[in-house]
């Protein structure tokens, strides 16, 4: 007879001799998701009897888990924001620390007309248009693979957002309150070095930033008067070292009140800043 727990272990062993760092928790997650069950669920009926079939599906699993692929892939599942998103491999990783970008912006999200270039899953126009008491939100991406996960996210979590295939502004027409952004900013010669994890998995359209990970912020900020209303704000996810850089590029751009906000880690996360008013004339 086999039981979950002998499944457990079984997923374990493979995941550790593997050499998957998290191979305890990950064979858990794994287990948890197949058989749906909690640990109390698990504590509870470890003894239960599984089958032979079951078995070997939950190892298929364990056995992509072997192979570097991320959990969330497997799963085809990441919670963001307390609201669960579809992902697949065309889509990046929503991850915690971009909650603090979600987090800032919801300060000042209420009635407002709100721009997310780069959005990837959906996940953070998603998670606004859900908590923030929005007026209206836009999600932009250049991969139609991509707006199709974040379609689809959206229809599941009845959120009343819009998807545009286009790149940064190319397909944008009107002004809004608030542009965002996590855009991919890892600088091209980096990603080399990235875990297995990310650079073999995620798609590299949604990491690579170009030679200095700036491309995005310049040319985000390069024509932001032309779509962001005055007074309006712009908040960025950025790279651990780059709010120097993007904090430059705002102030040139006529940008104030630039803050910066660190993330969990004490990490440079979140640059936040606000178009001037334009000065009305002296009559
Ligand atoms: N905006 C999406 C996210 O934060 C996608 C980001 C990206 O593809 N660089 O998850």
């Amino acid at each position: 007879m086999i039981t979950l727990e002998n499944a457990l272990n079984q997923g374990r062993a493979v995941l550790k001799e593997k050499g998957i760092t998290d191979w305890d928790l990950d064979a858990w997650y794994l287990l948890s998701y197949y058989f749906q069950v909690n640990r109390t669920q698990f504590i509870m009926h470890s003894q239960k009897e599984i089958t032979e079939e079951q078995l070997n599906f939950y190892l298929e699993l364990i056995q992509k888990r072997s192979k570097h692929i991320p959990l969330q892939y497997i799963t085809g599942e990441q919670e963001f924001m307390g609201l669960k998103f579809r992902v697949t491999e065309d889509v990046l990783i929503p991850r915690q620390d971009t909650e603090i970008l979600v987090e800032e912006v919801l300060k000042v999200s209420g009635g407002k007309d709100i721009l997310d270039l780069c959005t990837g899953s959906g996940c953070i126009i998603i998670s606004l248009s859900k908590l923030g008491n929005i007026k209206s939100g836009v999600g932009v991406d250049i991969s139609p693979k991509a707006l199709e996960i974040a379609r689809e996210n959206a229809g599941k979590l009845q959120a009343d957002v819009t998807f545009i295939e286009s790149d940064i502004y190319t397909q944008v027409r009107g002004k809004y309150d608030i542009i965002i952004s996590n855009p991919p900013y890892i600088p091209t010669q980096d990603i080399a070095v990235l875990m297995e994890e990310v650079k073999d998995h995620e798609p590299v359209l949604a990491l690579d930033g170009s030679t200095d990970g700036l491309y995005f912020y310049k040319n985000i900020i390069h024509d932001i008067n032309l779509y962001l209303k005055p007074d309006g704000y712009v908040f960025f996810e950025i790279g651990y070292n780059q709010a120097d850089a993007v904090s430059e590029l705002l102030r040139e751009a006529g940008i104030t009140e630039i803050k910066v906000k660190k993330d969990l880690a004490g990490l440079n996360r979140v640059i936040s800043g606000r178009l001037k008013k334009t000065q009305e004339p002296f009559t």
